[in-house]
């Protein structure tokens, strides 16, 4: 037997997911965490707990390993990778007044463009008196990685795109390379590349197969795409989470900065996304998860809803309209609550086709089967409502944890190794 080991970290724990050779889950373990002021502490410790959970069979069979943090959660290392700082997490905006430098550096580079984003935290670091004593600039996953195979300065395109690295090119643009910073930038390599194998340490101190590989990571959304089975152009899946999210695999790479379109780089093929300010979090405002069950099975799908909505908690969407100034569209709401829920999920199936046929306009191959992740996908009087206005078939994804997605990401990359090593 041989085994591949795919670990996730989220906002609220990790995971950790081992496949076997034909791609079935044989082993799993949840590690929640909270937040800390020590979060380097944290997560060393839940990567380790993980791989202490792990039977020792299958850690003597191990092949390969793959970690996904979240995008744009960042550190900031010393030569030995020790960390100088606390850790920038995905979502802390404290870089908002890089913005106007950058602006001015990478205009034509809107992905970098956010007070989130990779590249303004460490334009943010480089003001800071211990940017003196940095070395290296890393993602959590890259540093994670680094735990189990002791190399630095290494990361993977999914990472890095936040970074200001170019996908499509495959290097940092000229305009990044000639900043002060860039000698802190990492070496970029497609995800799942591998790129040693664990150190003699973790080796004996998890009883973990020597020849176990560690392979460059992706990040937590990538994983959850990779996760649903989806690999063919023309392939998507909606997260109907809080938010809704369409991700579509194309052959043709399409950026709208206008409409906070981007993609990322899948192989040959570009993973184009975009995200609404619609989606579950509006019915979790009016329903409770049971009612939203209960109440879903009186809805006949076949039938339109006369309502039309725009169902939004605050003012403002980004996509698939682009209106700051777009105020939620609530109304009328009848006294009966199926009526009221068939017109919310209606339009937000209507809002995802839109959303779906936007990013085709703007050049995305052709819609052919949609798969669903997110809170959202449980409910199939939602999924037939959705399937009449997609108008191809609406499916369930095979599986929904960023983890499994990064355990297919180890054993694939490994696979294709050996085919190399063979030949
Ligand atoms: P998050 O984006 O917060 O991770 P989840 O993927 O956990 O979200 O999904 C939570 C959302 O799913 C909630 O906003 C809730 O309204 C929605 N949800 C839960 N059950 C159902 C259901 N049966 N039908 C439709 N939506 C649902």
């Amino acid at each position: 037997m041989t085994y591949y080991l795919g670990i996730d970290f989220g906002t609220s724990g990790a995971r950790g997911v081992v496949i076997d050779g034909e791609e079935k889950i044989c082993w799993e373990f949840q590690y929640p965490f909270a937040a800390s002021g020590d979060w380097v502490a944290v997560w060393r410790k839940a990567l380790f707990s993980i791989l202490e959970q792990i039977p020792l069979e299958i850690k003597e069979e191990m092949r390969a390993i793959a970690l996904n943090g979240t995008s744009s959660t960042v550190l900031l290392c010393d030569r030995a990778g020790n960390p100088l700082d606390a850790p920038i997490l995905y979502n802390d905006d404290r870089a908002i007044n890089e913005l106007e430098t950058l602006k001015k550096i990478a205009p034509s580079h809107p992905i970098v463009l956010s007070a989130t984003s990779s590249l303004a935290k460490l334009f943010w670091w480089y003001r800071q008196p211990i940017y003196s004593q940095a070395v290296y600039f890393l993602h959590q996953a890259d540093w994670l990685a680094f735990l189990l195979h002791g190399q630095l300065g290494i990361s993977d395109y999914h990472n890095a795109l936040k970074l200001g690295y170019d996908v499509e090119e495959l290097n940092y643009p000229a305009w990044l390379q000639k900043l002060p910073i860039s000698p802190l930038l990492p070496q970029v390599f497609s995800p799942g590349t591998p790129v040693g194998t664990v150190t003699p340490e973790i080796s004996f101190r998890f009883g973990l197969s020597k020849k176990c590989c560690v392979c460059t990571g992706t990040t937590d959304s990538i994983a959850a795409f990779l996760a649903s089975g989806a690999t063919q152009p023309g392939e998507a899946v909606t997260s109907l989470g809080s938010t809704l999210v369409l991700k579509l695999l194309s052959s043709t790479k399409i950026d709208n900065a206008k409409y906070g379109i981007y993609s990322h780089r899948l192989g040959n093929l570009w993973l184009v996304g975009g995200a609404s300010n619609t989606g579950g979090a509006v019915l979790r405002h009016f329903f409770s998860d049971a009612e939203l069950a209960r109440l879903s099975q009186q809805i006949d799908p076949q039938i339109e809803s006369p309502l039309d909505y725009y169902p939004l908690l605050k003012k403002g969407e980004r996509f698939p309209l682009n209106d700051p100034e777009l105020e939620p569209r609530i109304e009328p709401q009848p006294d009966n609550p199926v009526e009221f829920l068939h017109g919310l999920l209606e339009s937000l199936a209507r809002i995802e086709t839109q959303g779906y046929q936007l990013l085709q306009q703007f050049g995305a191959t052709p819609l052919y089967r949609v798969y669903t992740a997110g809170g959202g996908a449980k409910n199939e009087i939602w999924t037939a409502l959705r399937q009449r206005y997609l108008n191809v078939p609406v499916l369930a994804s095979s599986y929904t944890e960023a983890a499994y997605g990064t355990a297919l990401l180890a054993a694939r990359s490994h696979d294709e190794l050996e085919k190399r090593g063979r030949k």
